[in-house]
Order: structure tokens, then C-alpha cells, then sequence
């Protein structure tokens, strides 16, 4: 039996641990659920042992620790985390308590009027604290560890909901928000996917994908995700008088731009809090936002102040948190899955259970640390919980009930697939054997990769191979036929009678599928970069890079510095500069989405062997290895549109707004949607409205349909 100092400074350290995990790291490493409980059982024990009290306990400070890289700034008011119960009862004390401190200070309150509460659904994204002064955004703070936060403005000036700049008789001199920052539902799948394809290590979930996204030090990558922003509280007010309530803020808040939620609700009783609370639980699935639960607070600002706070949060606001559903299961397997990059995955497999409306077989347990921490075993019964409509995680495992000879998971030794040895990175190391790792099969002949490439290679989105599906690729594979290769592909037609002769291949599929082979052959450098799952190059990436070599030799002749982006350094801006000249040309060269240590590894295997050997083959088989895009670009630099920064405004007859705007785009323009000076032509359809009389004031080019329709007709469209 642990003494209870001992117990202390475990809970402590595990506490310690899981919160850099989750703030600084955005890796959780255990559920919130376990988190609050162990939190729960670390404060109870504290209060029992005030001799062993600790000002920096976990129960005492707030968040994790600020990140290097960042600048750490103090919250001119410390920004206090939330106290929460998964327990409606504990809601109901909580109101009783509230209403009694404030009737017991001052008796009319509670005779005369009842004391009003506001509900509103509790966004799971990242808390912040946003400044204005003089109606100007001067920073956004995360919470950090409540005390001092890092500075994230770079990242938060990209929200578009976000007002960059207020009006200044409307505020008072000193405005902070505090809010919360979160990636849509729809933008964090898309995010995912786009992390699949280019072998990066998936999100858990909205929360950590949203603080993975302001802890970039490029702000372009925070503005390429779409954040939303929605305020939930004040911080520091030069002037008082600007609010007297919560609910009067948030109207003054929306009047100026800033979002807050439109599911607040008031209520002065118990019974109304709670139904409030069911109804948020409705609602939250239809959100497009991750929620965790529904916040409560008294709503006039002078009764908050009477209430006042402990050390660590108000006593004026609490949390009800939903219980994410979560259901108890027999693990039956942990397979240890080969990606295309090689990436080794375990996953398991568990007997069959409904959550939240799907059946679930399947969760992916990550990393080998993982595993370790929870030792896991074969056998083991575990809860699986599947929170607000994301990807199941297996979040405990019941030890005790662990049946006898049960075996322990190991990650492989070697590749499942191949048996070559692994790259394992961070090593792993005896004194933290929880630590992260990931591992990956260094063979690049291993047959699990190639057929997880090849299989990617052919699918619709890449080089979209009509009639080489999986099963067509199995089948291939388990017969004479060679295809261990991409360029195997293009050499299938000198095979016809092996392919005969396999089950279910008549001479019909063969023909398609070899029309389907040489239809791929023209796809161009982008989409072929993109199809073979390079480490760190999606699709994206690959189209970008199209965009700025013309072809395969081009590419693997340009140094290093081209591939990076400009703002990388300083001395490679400068080179690109001196090299390439004018600032147009510039703005092209740098725009390849792959950033410096990626840059690196992308280089490195151009110029390898491997790479070498690869292209020279497709080339070889007639695969075409120059870039689309690039030629397309030259074509269009004599078109009208060329470099020209166009606004579409009103109702066009002949053109739907958004194909217009790609179809200019195809020749050369950029098209935006705000009038500034910079903007060469407004194409203005009936019934244009302010940036008609803006375009004309500043005097930029006006053209109507009739005009705009004959210059696409004079070039060619
Ligand atoms: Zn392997």
C-alpha cells in the first residue's frame, strides 16, 4: 500500500504529464474523464494532507507549461479554468449555494428577485485571450498555464470571423475577450484526410487539431484551416459601466463583430438549468463544432464579483460535462498494419459494440507508447469511447479483470510484412518506456508498402487506373506477373495471356484495364508526384510544385533553397530574389506548400537512386513526366486575365459565380472578393452594390457582362 505522500506525487506527476501532453503537446495521453478523476482524487487527498501541499500542484495551477518558439506574456487578469461535475445533482448544490451566497450578503436578492443563470453549450476547441486597445486586435493569448500565456496573434489575425479592428467610440479603451478557437467538424475531417494521404500521423480529435494549428510558427497554416472563434467571457475592461451582465456583453460583443453563441439561454431555476442542459445535449449533433458540455454562470457581473474565486477557478460559473458514450468490450486482437510510407500502426480489434449509432470493431491504438501505458493485453476487457461523432479511441482497460495467461501486446521486432528491421524514432529508452515512438519498415522493397502504394497509386483520386482496384492488384501479385513497381504497371500489356489466365479476368476486363493503363499515362508530373506516396508529398504539395517546374528534369535539377518556402529565411529570399529577379515571378517560386525539413527529405530522395531508377523506368513506358499546369500557365500568359487581380460583383445572367471565378482563374487571373487598390477589374453583373461605388472611387477598371463575355470568347472560351 503507497503512502498517501507517495500517491500525491505520483497523481502529480502523471497529472503534470498529461497535461503537457494535452496543452503543449496536443497528444493526449489519457480522457478527459480520467483526467477530472484523478484530479478529483489528487485534490481530496490534498485537503486531507495540507501538510503536503505544493503551489504548483496540478489541483493549483491551470494548464501546461508555454511552448518554446513562443513568446510568454502574464493575462493582465489570470485566466481561471472551469470547475466541472458530470453530475446533474452537483449542478442542482451548485445553484443552491450560488443563490445562498448571494441572498445571504444581500437579503432583497433573494426575496425580491431570483437570481438569473445563463446556459450555453461549452465548445471543446483552445482558450484564448484576445486584446483590443482603442478598438485594435494588439494579441491573442493562449491560456497556458493561466497565468502567462503564448502569444498566438500570428495565427488567431487569420480568423475571418475575428475583427481585426473595432470601433473605437463603441469600446471601452481596454477590451479582452476570451473565447474559444476550434476547427470545424467538416475542416477537421478534411484536414485528416489530406494527413492520410501524405503519411502524417492523424488528429485525435478537433481539439488537438485545433491547437496543433496555432502552435505553427506559419501563420499561413492556420489560415489555410479555417478556424472559428466564438467569446465566451471578459478579461480585463477599462470601463466597467461598457456591460453590467454576461448576456448584455454578448449582445454588445455581436453588435461589434465578435462571435458568440446563439445558444445561450437564461433561467432562474434548477429545474429550467437542467432542461436547458438536455436540450444542449439535442442540439450539440448538430453543431459544427465539437461541444463536451453546457457552461452555467450567474449572469450579472456585479453578483460574480460578490461570489468571487478560489485559487484555482469562480465560484460563479461551472461545467456539466456530457459523458462521451463509452462501452465496455473484449479485446480479441492488435494486428500491426504496414502503411504505404512504411508507418507501422497497431490496431485493434474488439468483439462488436453499437456507439453513438455504428457498430465498432476496430481502434486505433496509435503508437507502441500507448500500449505500454495502459498494458494492454489479449483478453483484456476495455471501454471503448467514441466522443461527439469522432474516430472510436480505446480510452481504459479494466486490469483486474484481466484473464489468466492473457498476453501482453509487444510492438514487432521487425516488420510484420517483411521481416526487415525498423527505423524506430524517437529510440526508445528504458527510463520512459510510455514514450512515443514511431516505427516504420526502412525496405523499400517490402511487399505490405508496395502494395499499400500501389493500391494508392491506381485509386481514383490519384492516378485514377480504371480497372486496377485492390483485388486486381492482390491477384496480380500472387501470380507470376511482376508488379512490384510502378512501372510494372505500364509493362502489364506484354503479359495479356498470364493475365488470362487469372480468376475472374476475361478478355473484356483486360481490355479496359489496359485502356485504363494508358490513359493514366498522361496525367502529368502533379497528379503523378502526388500518386506515390512520397513522404510529405500530397496532393497539394504535388500540384504546387507542378505549378512551378515544367518537368521531372527540372525538378530534381533546382537546389534545395527552391523547394522551401520564402519564408523559411531570410538569405534564401534574398538568393531567390538575386536569381530570379522580378517580385511575380517570386511570389510563383515559393508557393510548393513544403516546408524546410520536409523540403529536406523531399530532396533527398530525388536524388536518390531509388528515385532515379523509378522515374527513368515511367519515363521509359511512355508515362508523361511534364507538368500540366506549367504548360497551361505559358498558354494563358497572352490571355486579357493574365496576373490580374479581378472582383465579381452582382448578378451575372450567363455565368454562375464561382465557375466564373475558376474558369478566370484558368487564365491567369487572381480573383478576391474585397475592392482594395490593388484590384485591377471589377466585373460588375445587375444590381451592384458598395463595391461598384468603391471600384469607382478608387478608380479601378469597370467592366459589364457584354465586355467580359467577349474577351473570354477572344480567348477561347
Ligand atoms: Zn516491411
Amino acid at each position: 500500500m503507497p503512502t498517501a505522500k507517495d500517491r500525491i506525487l505520483q497523481l502529480r506527476t502523471l497529472l503534470q504529464r498529461a497535461n503537457r501532453a494535452y496543452y503543449t503537446d496536443a497528444a493526449p495521453t489519457m480522457s478527459d474523464r480520467e483526467f477530472d478523476e484523478l484530479l478529483a482524487q489528487l485534490a481530496a487527498l490534498e485537503s486531507d494532507h495540507p501538510e503536503l501541499a505544493d503551489p504548483n500542484s496540478p489541483t493549483v495551477r491551470v494548464g501546461g507549461q508555454p511552448i518554446k518558439g513562443f513568446t510568454t506574456l502574464d493575462h493582465a487578469l489570470p485566466m481561471l479554468s472551469i470547475d466541472n461535475t458530470y453530475n446533474e445533482q452537483e449542478i442542482r448544490d451548485w445553484i443552491s449555494k450560488t443563490e445562498k451566497a448571494l441572498g445571504a450578503s444581500d437579503a432583497d436578492a433573494l426575496f425580491n428577485k431570483p437570481v438569473s443563470f445563463l446556459c450555453e453549450p461549452k465548445i471543446d476547441g483552445v482558450a484564448l485571450s484576445i486584446r483590443y486597445e482603442k478598438g485594435n486586435f494588439i494579441r491573442a493569448l493562449t491560456r497556458g498555464d493561466g497565468q502567462r500565456g503564448d502569444d498566438v496573434s500570428h495565427a488567431i489575425r487569420t480568423i475571418r470571423s475575428l475583427p481585426l479592428k473595432l470601433d473605437p467610440a463603441a469600446v471601452p479603451e481596454v477590451l479582452e475577450v476570451r473565447g474559444e478557437v476550434y476547427i470545424p467538424l467538416a475542416e477537421f475531417e478534411r484536414i485528416n484526410k489530406e494527413r492520410e494521404e501524405q503519411g502524417d500521423d492523424l488528429f485525435m480529435n478537433p481539439r488537438n487539431a485545433c491547437a496543433g494549428t496555432i502552435k505553427q510558427l506559419d501563420p499561413s497554416v492556420a489560415a489555410a484551416r479555417n478556424l472559428g472563434f466564438i467569446a465566451h467571457g471578459v478579461g480585463q475592461l477599462s470601463d466597467t459601466s461598457f456591460a453590467p451582465s454576461f448576456s448584455l456583453l454578448c449582445e454588445k460583443l455581436q453588435a461589434l463583430g465578435i462571435p458568440t453563441t446563439e445558444h445561450r439561454s437564461a433561467a432562474t431555476t434548477a429545474d429550467q438549468i437542467v432542461d436547458a442542459i438536455h436540450r444542449i445535449d439535442q442540439l450539440r449533433h448538430d453543431l459544427d463544432y465539437a461541444t463536451d458540455g453546457v457552461v452555467i454562470r450567474v449572469d450579472s457581473f456585479a453578483q460574480q464579483e460578490q461570489l468571487g474565486a478560489t485559487s484555482k477557478s469562480p465560484r460563479w460559473i461551472i461545467a456539466y460535462k456530457f459523458p462521451a458514450e463509452r462501452k465496455p468490450t473484449r479485446l480479441i486482437a492488435v494486428d500491426h498494419q504496414v502503411g504505404k510510407t512504411g508507418k507501422i500502426t497497431p490496431r485493434a480489434t474488439f468483439e462488436p459494440i453499437l456507439l453513438a449509432g455504428t457498430e465498432v470493431t476496430h481502434a486505433t491504438l496509435h503508437n507502441y507508447g500507448m500500449i505500454r501505458q495502459r498494458d494492454l493485453h489479449i483478453g483484456d476487457l476495455v471501454e471503448v469511447e467514441k466522443a461527439g461523432e469522432i474516430i472510436p479511441q480505446l480510452v481504459a482497460v479494466i486490469t483486474d479483470q484481466r484473464p489468466k495467461n492473457a498476453e501482453q501486446i509487444l510492438p514487432p521486432p521487425t516488420c510484420p510484412a517483411c521481416g526487415s528491421p525498423l527505423e524506430i524514432d524517437p529510440p526508445e529508452s528504458a527510463e520512459d518506456p510510455t514514450l512515443e515512438t514511431t516505427r516504420r519498415c526502412i525496405n523499400p522493397e517490402c511487399p505490405a508498402q508496395i502494395r499499400e502504394k500501389l493500391v494508392w497509386f491506381a485509386g481514383r483520386k490519384q492516378m485514377d487506373i480504371d480497372g486496377l482496384g485492390e483485388s486486381t492488384i492482390d491477384a496480380v501479385r500472387a501470380s507470376e506477373i511482376p508488379l512490384n513497381h510502378f512501372a510494372d504497371i505500364y509493362t502489364l500489356h506484354t503479359h495479356k495471356e498470364a493475365l488470362l489466365e487469372l480468376d475472374r479476368m476475361g478478355e473484356k476486363k483486360i481490355e479496359n484495364l489496359l485502356a485504363g493503363i494508358e490513359q493514366s499515362k498522361s496525367r502529368g508530373l502533379g497528379r503523378l508526384l502526388g500518386s506515390m506516396g512520397i513522404r510529405h508529398v500530397g496532393t497539394s504539395t504535388a500540384k504546387a510544385l507542378a505549378k512551378v517546374f515544367p518537368d521531372f528534369d527540372a525538378l530534381v535539377n533546382a537546389e534545395l533553397w527552391r523547394l522551401m518556402p520564402m519564408a523559411v529565411n531570410r538569405t534564401s529570399q534574398k538568393k531567390r530574389e538575386l536569381l530570379i529577379g522580378t517580385k511575380d515571378k517570386l511570389k510563383t517560386e515559393y508557393e510548393t506548400g513544403l516546408g524546410q525539413d520536409t523540403a529536406n527529405v523531399f530532396f533527398a530522395y530525388l536524388h536518390s537512386d531509388a528515385a532515379r531508377e523509378t522515374f527513368d523506368a515511367l519515363s521509359k513506358l511512355g508515362v508523361d513526366l511534364t507538368s500540366k499546369d506549367y504548360r497551361e500557365r505559358h498558354e494563358i500568359a497572352d490571355s486579357p486575365f493574365a496576373s490580374k487581380t479581378i472582383v465579381l460583383t452582382g448578378t451575372l445572367e450567363h455565368h454562375a459565380r464561382a465557375d466564373l471565378a475558376e474558369l478566370l482563374e484558368s487564365l491567369g487571373a487572381k480573383v478576391t472578393n474585397s475592392i482594395s487598390k490593388n484590384t485591377d477589374i471589377l466585373i460588375a453583373g445587375g444590381k451592384a452594390g458598395s463595391k461598384l461605388s468603391k471600384a469607382e472611387s478608387l478608380g479601378v477598371e469597370i467592366w459589364d457582362e457584354v465586355k467580359l463575355t467577349k474577351a473570354l470568347a477572344e480567348s477561347g472560351r
